[in-house]
């Protein structure tokens, strides 16, 4: 859809294509995978047999921010 993209993907091809450790499947973290949110946290499913290739999480800075300052949203 985006064409923008295409023009770094062969930058970045490495970097963002995952290998299925079970069955070998292969492709880009962003288009091949089935991503299951549990949580602050991404798992990439294997589209094939389904095994957890990696885990990422949702929202990294947002969770560094927190974490740094203790910022609490719920009360006061
Ligand atoms: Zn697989």
């Amino acid at each position: 859809m985006s064409p923008d993209t295409r023009s770094t993907a062969s930058d970045v091809a490495a970097k963002s294509t995952l290998f299925c450790p079970d069955c070998d499947h292969q492709g880009r973290y962003d288009s091949a995978w089935n991503r299951v949110v549990n949580g602050d946290a991404i798992h990439y499913l294997c589209p094939n047999c389904r095994a957890t290739v990696t885990t990422r999480p949702t929202a990294p800075l947002e969770k560094r921010c927190a974490s740094s300052q203790r910022v609490s949203t719920s009360g006061d």
